[in-house]
């Protein structure tokens, strides 16, 4: 019988997987595997964790619900910790596997890292095949080539929606083949992985758990028993609470959702409840994340570059001290403050959030957008490569589609998203006596106010690191100077 090693990343599920379904049809038996890579659990180029406490109990949950589904079906998931270039040919070596297949990743660690598993392969006479599982359009299902993919989103998508059709969902098998005789390792713990354990704080959106089954649950519960997704379009730039957008994130960043699974529950809900503009705009932003995944393809290493994909070489500042006031929440801004506590205590944060805190970094306090990029990287539960570097370059002015210096006016911000100041008050228990209204002003505050509300400027909570619109200014000045130059 031919064996068939099936090495797993981020693709921790066992619905819509071609490579399993192919492995199937060959009636080989089939040999999960699942590394954990040293390097992703190192430091990143600015000194942060690489996987924070969050993603890193996440991924182990998520690893470990894999192992279930498949031992549930008479197989199991053979674990173990070091370099997937060293420890893919030792098994090949070892169990005399005739195939090696895995899903295709498009940035340069993993596909430095595909490389060197490919070419260790190569004089044992294996077949290797490489598949693509992470997006709800397949390339091949593109109007164009990748060379050729739109430098604007609204192009991408406007020529996908008419004339690219998703494939099928491939069926989750019920059975799979045993494993040969072998020792499928245990789980690393945290700590192995020199990781902290995560704190869980009850303010949290949501107590997110790893794995395709969670995931699934997830899906059920805001499309099915909530029924959020009628009024998605409404809510999804709200901050607080578990229901105001989807929460799909991590489980899709890992693979433990699959783009097409959520596309098709999307198409059952619209046949069972309601069609709307809601409805659609979950399908919108799903092709957000295929669009920073096909731009990362074409451009390869670009989007790490400083000078991002557009190649504008800006003055950015290394300011570590006021970097410290944007990571720690403590910029004298409570709209910014608040998100930034928040990613720091739980590992999320929503969309409206992430784009004031990056807005603010770059085009506020003029710092090199990377370090935001890696703090995101470090924290986030949901990091995902094209995603995170992606929004980046777009926010910071640097992306393919960049339309001259554009920021967020964070009071205004405030004003939109957070009227009552119910968010701010949420994250920021210093501002508790501060009424809602005014608690995003909080520096206008007069000495009495301040006095009432029991707050000594400086000392309970900070002054403004910086004047918000003579920073805008004097950073657009640093901006066009490098458009110019
Ligand atoms: C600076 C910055 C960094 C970001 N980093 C990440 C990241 O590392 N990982 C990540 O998944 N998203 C990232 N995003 C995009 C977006 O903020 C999150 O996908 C979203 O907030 C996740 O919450 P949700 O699942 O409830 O989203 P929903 O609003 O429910 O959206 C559904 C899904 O659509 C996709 N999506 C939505 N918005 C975007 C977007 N702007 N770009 C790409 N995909 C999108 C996500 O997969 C999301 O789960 C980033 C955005 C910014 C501005």
């Amino acid at each position: 019988m031919k064996r068939i090693l099936l090495w797993h990343r981020n693709d921790l599920r066992l619905h819509d997987r071609k490579d399993l379904q192919e492995a199937i049809a060959t009636d080989a038996q089939i040999i999960p595997l699942y590394c954990f890579d040293p390097r992703q659990f190192g430091k990143t180029a600015f000194g942060f964790p690489k996987t924070g406490s969050y993603r890193a109990q996440f991924l182990l949950e998520s690893v470990a619900d894999l192992r279930n589904s498949l031992r549930q079906r008479g197989s199991d998931l053979v674990v173990r910790c070091g370099k997937p270039e060293a420890i893919v040919p030792q098994l090949v070596k070892d169990l005399d596997i005739d195939g090696v297949f895995f899903q295709e990743e498009v940035t340069s660690e993993e596909t430095t890292c595909d490389r060197a598993v490919t070419n260790a392969l190569k004089s044992m006479g294996v077949n290797v095949k490489i598949f693509w599982g992470s997006t709800l359009f397949h390339p091949e299902n593109l109007p164009f080539p990748i060379s050729k993919l739109p430098e604007v989103f609204t192009q991408f998508r406007k020529q996908v929606e008419k004339e690219s059709e998703t494939d099928n969902l491939f069926p989750t098998p019920k059975q799979l083949p045993q494993l040969p005789d072998i020792d499928v390792g245990e789980l690393p713990t945290l700590e192995a992985l020199g990781v902290e354990p995560p704190q869980f704080d009850d303010r949290a959106v949501l107590e997110f758990r790893g794995g395709e089954t969670a995931g699934m649950a997830r899906v059920k519960e805001y499309f099915w028993e909530r029924d959020r997704l009628r009024v998605y379009k409404q809510t999804r730039n709200g901050m607080l609470g578990a229901d105001y957008s989807s929460k799909f994130s991590p489980w899709l960043a890992l693979g433990c959702l699959s783009p097409r699974y959520l596309y098709e529950e999307v198409k059952a809900y619209e046949a069972e409840r309601v069609r709307n503009d809601s409805t659609y705009w979950l399908i919108f932003e799903l092709l957000w994340r295929d669009y920073f995944r096909f731009i990362c393809q074409k451009h390869g290493d670009r989007v790490f570059y400083r000078s991002g994909l557009r190649g504008l070489d800006i003055d950015w500042k290394q300011d570590w001290e006021r970097f410290e006031l944007w990571a720690q929440g403590k910029t004298g801004y409570p709209f910014v403050d608040a998100n930034m506590r928040e990613l720091q205590l739980t590992g999320f944060i929503s969309n409206r959030g992430r784009q004031n805190v990056a807005s603010f970094l770059t085009k506020n306090l003029g710092i090199d957008w990377r370090m935001g990029a890696e703090w995101f990287e470090s924290l986030l539960i949901d990091y995902d490569v094209c995603s995170n570097w992606g929004n980046w370059n777009y926010t910071a002015g640097v992306g393919n589609d960049a339309r001259g210096f554009r920021y967020f006016n964070i009071p205004k911000q405030a004003k939109d998203y957070d009227r009552d100041g119910k968010y701010a008050k949420h994250w920021l228990p210093e501002l508790a006596e501060v009424p809602g209204k005014k608690i995003h002003e909080v520096y206008k505050l007069e000495a009495l106010e301040l006095k009432r509300y029991g707050i000594t400027r400086g000392v309970d909570y900070p002054n403004p690191v910086v004047d918000l619109m003579k920073s805008v200014k004097a950073n657009e000045a640093v901006y066009n100077a490098a458009l110019s130059g």
